[in-house]
């Protein structure tokens, strides 16, 4: 699909049009939808849906979805993981009509919504707010917040919200709330976010992976990108299942991007073979890079010590749990907390979900090692009742004062009830 113009276009042709997900991105076409007067005729969602009436319309369980095959247009709103599933279901089901929403019509959709009517009624009070780094760094990824636009949100966020802790109760909260997280355990929330946090009395909880803990490693995502863009490269780059032509791409970030999504869906064993791999093609020059490394051992526990600041665990070797077995989750499970309540002299009890995947047992794993919360990623549908092990969160990316309001009344407005 072209843009959006094309996309209502589209549209308008159908007699149903359904959004299929009732996540982020499908609440968020809705709202864009709806601002250009076209109303859906539903949510569709995989699994039994927990409600009725998601912002103003049903939501049908796709299976039952009783709707005339030829007049009915299904728009895939979910992330490009579950693309290929959603394609192959639909198509079983007889429908020949979809479009998918991908990250190009979702960002100018993003743009164009004002989100500034219809959903006065805020049916969520908390939104959890998810960061990763705080640095000043010109990188392929936009998780990257810089120092200016982090203090900019943070005097944004004090002065619209109540800022929770991620280890009280939350039961009795009565106005909108958010709570601050950080994944992975960079050096930067020590020298850059942390001292920002305390300048505005902010809690946060920062999740760490424990892997490279008083080591240099680096994140296996850093490590790739900083191979790949060594000067020199092979014509070729070979991965276990592909093969990669460097002319091909327009730059290296492209390049960089298209590697990462090839080796991401693996063990961690498998992943960092490729890695591996990565290194014997290159044979890159790595010189070492301090703003890369994790906190040390005694920047954790200094943080620790300061009431605002929560540790939580996130796996040893930041692991996709759906690509492990039980033995293994386990083990890196119990072994984040383990050396996390080492160094902190406390208990830890809350974990992030490396990537937002979780597996069929993860869950049960960690209520089992004590854990009380745990947090995802992405919007994505909530498939047990256990919601304190899926509490979703909403990424904040590097935006400036100017973009943040209009991204925070989206979040508002499309996130998920907690
Ligand atoms: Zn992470």
């Amino acid at each position: 699909m072209r843009d959006l113009n094309a996309l209502i276009e589209e549209c308008l042709k159908f007699r149903h049009v359904y959004v299929y997900g009732d996540g982020e991105v499908g609440r968020l076409m809705r709202v864009y939808l709806h601002e250009h007067r076209l109303e859906i005729s539903g949510f569709l969602t995989t699994y039994k849906p927990k409600k009725n009436r998601i912002m103003d319309v049903p939501v049908y369980e796709l299976e039952s979805l009783n709707s005339n095959l030829t007049d009915t247009l299904i728009l895939i709103c979910m992330h490009k993981k579950y693309w290929e599933k959603a394609i192959e279901y639909i198509k079983k089901l007889g429908y020949i009509n979809y479009i998918i929403i991908d990250d190009t019509l979702r960002i100018s959709a993003e743009e164009a919504t004002l989100f500034d009517h219809l959903y006065e009624d805020v049916e969520q009070k908390i939104n959890v707010l998810l960061f990763h780094r705080v640095e000043n760094l010109e990188t392929s990824f936009s998780i990257i917040v810089n120092e200016k636009n982090f203090e900019d949100q943070l005097k944004y966020i004090c002065s619209r919200y109540k800022v929770l802790r991620c280890d009280e109760d939350w039961s009795n909260v009565d106005r909108k709330s958010v709570a601050l997280t950080f994944d992975d355990g960079y050096i930067d929330f020590y020298t850059k976010a942390y001292p920002l946090l305390k300048k505005y009395n902010v809690p946060a909880t920062v999740f760490i992976s424990t892997g490279g803990i008083d080591n240099n490693k680096e994140f296996w995502w850093d490590e790739l990108e900083h191979i790949l863009n060594q000067n020199r490269l092979p014509n070729t780059i070979k991965t276990k299942r592909k093969e990669f032509y460097v002319n091909n791409f327009k730059n290296r970030s492209e390049l960089i991007n298209d590697v990462r999504e090839e080796i991401i869906n693996n063990t961690f064993c498998i992943r960092d073979e490729e890695i591996d791999s990565l290194k014997n093609q290159v044979n890159p020059y790595l010189k070492s890079r301090p703003k890369y490394r994790t906190m040390n051992t005694k920047e954790i526990s200094c943080l620790s010590m300061d009431p605002l600041i929560t540790i939580g665990a996130h796996t040893v070797n930041h692991i996709l749990c759906d690509f492990e077995n039980y033995n293994v989750q386990r083990e890196e499970i119990k072994n984040s907390k383990i050396m996390l309540e080492n160094i902190i002299d406390k208990e830890v009890n809350l974990f992030a979900y490396p990537n937002g995947n979780i597996g069929k047992d993860t869950r049960s794993i960690l209520k089992d090692l004590g854990f009380v919360r745990s947090f995802t990623c992405e919007h994505a549908s909530i498939e047990y009742d256990e919601h304190v092990f899926d509490i979703p969160r909403s990424a904040v990316l590097n935006w400036d004062y100017s973009q943040l309001e209009q991204r925070f009344r989206g979040i508002w407005q499309t996130g998920k009830n907690i």
